[in-house]
């Protein structure tokens, strides 16, 4: 008896100390939650029906992308697409009351688009401006060369690539080029499954043995970016330079184009193909250009998404920012302040002054949306993984860019950047953060510090993407979808 009771008690004091350790493990996993920040996988937090959501949305999104491959395709189909869903023109009319839809194009590689806030001008617009450029390669302004019975046109690239990325993939040509009398002409070749593509070419291996050993920028150089447009003669043997001839008869019959058109065309080879899934779970997409269509389009679908917003809604889509921003259609450009204050002006019946927008101009609030380099294990070295977003984590606002000591950023001011952080919090949207890779691993930067130059509050926000600036960058379905319901909420919310 004695004995057994002693057991009894034994394994009551036991049973209590595990309680005591459980407890404790709970208050420790409590507390762990209430005080250090995480980033949950959204496939984790979604549910059938958003997930269903995430790859609907998706398909738009590929359509989109598809769709629009340049800066001024891209363009081209938002106006369409604003113009089907009621937008007008800005200038049709002097007076545009709230709920107004307007859109204005930047010489047509740019995009003013807004919806009037029932909620006073003066107290300032909330702004989502991405970019539509990608980089690329453009036809040089004498483009047309034969060698050894192959023809050629010499490139020049546009914005940051590796060079080597570019040769042995299929190409397509798009843009704009103009005949003699003026009259443009609109080219896309190369993107319908039947229609013929364009490519470099690169060594072979059993040759490569001195180009293998080459610092990986010179592997294949600036120079050698020469797309085979065509290998067929002129029906004359006997005369010199006949397959360039052959090429440019070619153009004559099919186009009416000359040699001399090609000086003042803007032309771009864009890798070939669709936007496809990628995975066998169909999570992720991969596509040229999704730097930084894929804010562009996350942005645009936000803003055709509102009706009657408090606040002056306004999409801003920018051209030449992989250059620098330059140029009257990039992002330094006034022609983008001018027409925010042409929104400004037509949301009042009565005239109002230079400074009622500038006052107007500090109060806006941006969000300056542009892709975050998702943290890639392959290449760990360059990031610190405790600063870092990752694919699937949601939409990742960045305080700021840069290089080196944080130089060319505009660094968005503590007090936005944390009453952004409370709304999506209070509003259930997932967000993260991260920097691009190490301190003094590189750096970048985006169109933040120009907008912020007019006074307004700016910060950095995106989509991680892998492979940035490759031919054929990935982006996660999950996040493309949430980015999209962090800018409306952003439009509806702050
Ligand atoms: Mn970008
Ligand atoms: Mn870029």
């Amino acid at each position: 008896m004695l004995a057994n009771q002693d057991k009894t008690k034994d394994t009551e004091k036991k049973k209590t100390v595990r309680k005591k350790d459980a407890e404790q493990a709970d208050a420790g996993k409590e507390l762990k939650k209430k005080l250090q920040v995480t980033f949950p996988n959204l496939w984790d937090k979604a549910d059938e029906s958003e997930r269903n959501e995430a790859m609907r949305f998706a398909e738009e999104y590929k359509r989109f992308l598809d769709l629009g491959k340049t800066e001024r395709t891209f363009i081209q189909v938002a106006v369409e697409t604003l113009e089907e869903l009621g937008f007008a023109e800005l200038a049709s009319q002097d007076y545009w009351p709230a709920g107004s839809k307007v859109y204005q194009t930047i010489r047509g590689k740019g995009l003013v688009a807004a919806v009037m806030g029932s909620g006073p001008a003066d107290a300032g617009f909330n702004l989502v401006g991405a970019h539509v450029d990608s980089p690329r390669l453009d036809l040089k302004p004498l483009p047309i060369y034969e060698e050894n019975e192959l023809v050629f046109f010499k490139t020049h690239y546009y914005g940051g690539i590796k060079k080597y990325q570019w040769p042995t993939i299929p190409l397509a040509i798009h843009g704009i080029i103009f005949r003699a009398d003026g009259s443009p002409l609109t080219i896309s070749i190369g993107e319908a499954p039947d229609d013929p593509v364009l490519t470099i070419t690169d060594l072979l291996p059993h040759l490569g043995s001195e180009q293998m050993g080459r610092k990986a920028t010179d592997l294949i150089r600036g120079e050698d970016l020469n797309v085979l447009v065509s290998s067929m003669p002129y029906a004359d043997p006997e005369l010199a330079g006949r397959f360039k001839l052959g090429l440019l008869q070619l153009l004559m019959e099919r186009y009416e184009l000359t040699e001399k058109d090609f000086v003042s065309a803007e032309l771009e080879l864009v890798p070939a193909g669709q936007a496809r899934d990628v995975g066998l779970d169909r999570s992720m997409i991969g596509a040229y250009g999704q730097d930084d269509r894929v804010c562009a389009f996350t942005a645009l679908a936000a803003l055709t998404s509102l009706e009657n917003p408090e606040r002056t809604a306004v999409c801003l889509l920018f051209d030449k920012e992989e250059i620098g921003s330059e140029g009257n259609t990039g992002a330094q450009s006034r022609a983008y302040e001018y027409t925010l204050q042409e929104l400004f002006v037509r949301s009042y019946e009565q005239p109002r002054s230079q400074m009622d927008f500038a006052r107007m101009l500090v109060r806006c609030q941006m969000l300056s949306a542009d892709v975050s380099a998702a943290y890639d294990p392959n290449f760990a070295s360059v990031y610190d993984s405790r600063n870092s977003s990752y694919l699937g984590h949601g939409m990742c606002l960045v305080k700021y860019v840069g290089a080196r000591g944080k130089s060319g950023t505009s660094d968005a001011n503590g007090e936005f950047f944390s009453r952004i952080i409370r709304v999506y919090d209070a509003e259930g949207i997932p967000w993260q953060t991260g920097e691009l890779g190490k301190v003094d691993a590189g750096g970048g930067g985006t169109v933040a510090v120009y907008l912020a130059n007019l006074g307004m509050e700016v910060i950095d926000c995106g989509v991680p993407v892998l492979s940035m600036h490759a031919p054929f960058e990935i982006t996660s379905k999950i996040d493309v979808y949430h980015t999209f319901n962090a800018y409306r909420t952003f439009f509806t919310k702050l």
